[in-house]
C-alpha cells in the first residue's frame, strides 16, 4: 500500500482519511461529482472552503482504496 491515496491538501502527505463529494453548479451538471481526500487535519478545512461556495454535497469516511480511481 506504498500509494496510498494522499490528502488533497496543498503540500499535505498524509494519507486520506476522508471523501469530500462536491459540486459546482455552474460548470458542473447536478449529477456530477467532483471528489477532494482529506486527512483528519485538513477535513475542516477543505469542508469550509466548499461549504461557502455551497460546493459541498458529503463527506464520507475513505474507506476503501479501491474506490480511489474515479
Ligand atoms: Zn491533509
Amino acid at each position: 500500500m506504498d500509494l496510498a491515496p494522499q490528502c488533497s491538501a496543498k503540500g499535505c502527505r498524509a494519507a486520506a482519511v476522508w471523501r469530500l463529494h462536491w459540486n459546482n453548479p455552474k460548470i458542473h451538471t447536478p449529477d456530477r461529482r467532483k471528489t477532494w481526500l482529506a486527512c483528519d487535519q485538513h477535513r475542516p478545512t477543505l469542508g469550509s472552503f466548499l461549504d461557502a461556495r455551497r460546493f459541498l454535497r458529503e463527506v464520507v469516511p475513505f474507506a476503501s482504496p479501491d474506490d480511489a480511481t474515479n
